[in-house]
């Protein structure tokens, strides 16, 4: 899609401040620093809009970001910012805060259409599985999105994909793309993930 435009549109701390309206979203998780915050500025195609870099897990809030498509059967969609999870410098009582609000937000969001997941395409973690694991149970739909895919030489691709798959213990249909936001590989077919499964929801509702 050519023409779209995105804005930030709020931070949170709580459900009450969630937006009231009925704006299919789709949740971004993934461990702190694996390039959450990079990924959305390039599927976006803003650079500013999610704070790279900043400390891991000193705040917990989730953050909206509308995106317009000009498109009539989907006009517009939100991509929601969870926190970052699994970084050991966080104080333990931050830590302890991860686990409700995602979980408050995951298990009882009307708007939620399915999750985009991102891993280190060096290598996934246990909490990664955990969470894929969770959310598989919670029947939501997700993408896998390996980060960082300039990291590795692109004869590792598919050595490195087939461990993700058998280590997530990913079902065959959920996608499970290759993304960098340094090189911009990957942001396309990232891109058209999202749409494709925000439509597929929102058509069978
Ligand atoms: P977040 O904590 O998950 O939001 O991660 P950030 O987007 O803040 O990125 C964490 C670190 O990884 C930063 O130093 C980024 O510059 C770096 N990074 C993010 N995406 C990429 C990528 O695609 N390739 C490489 N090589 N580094 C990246």
């Amino acid at each position: 899609m050519k023409n779209f435009s995105a804005e930030f549109v709020k931070t949170c701390v709580s459900p009450d401040q969630y937006p009231h309206d009925r704006i299919p979203e789709i949740a971004i998780v993934g461990r702190s620093n694996v390039g959450k915050s990079s990924a959305i500025n390039t599927l976006l195609n803003r650079k500013g809009l999610a704070k790279v870099g900043k400390i891991p897990g000193k705040t917990q809030t989730i953050n909206f970001f509308k995106v317009s498509t000009g498109d009539a059967l989907l006009p517009e969609f939100r991509l929601v910012d969870l926190p970052g999870y699994g970084y050991a410098k966080v104080p333990k009582t931050v830590r302890e805060a991860w686990g409700p609000m995602i979980e408050q937000y995951l298990t009882t969001r009307e708007n939620l259409c399915g999750g985009l997941v991102l891993i280190d395409a060096r290598r996934s973690q246990a909490p990664d599985s955990v969470l894929v694991g969770w959310l598989g149970s919670l029947s939501l739909k997700t993408i896998i999105v390996a980060t960082k895919a300039d990291k590795i030489p692109p004869r590792l691709y598919r050595s490195h994909l087939e461990n993700i798959r058998d280590e997530l213990l990913l079902a065959p249909e959920t996608p499970l793309l290759l993304f960098s936001a340094r090189t911009r590989q990957g942001r396309p077919d990232v891109f058209q993930a999202v749409q494709n499964l925000v439509r597929a929801t929102v058509s069978h509702q």
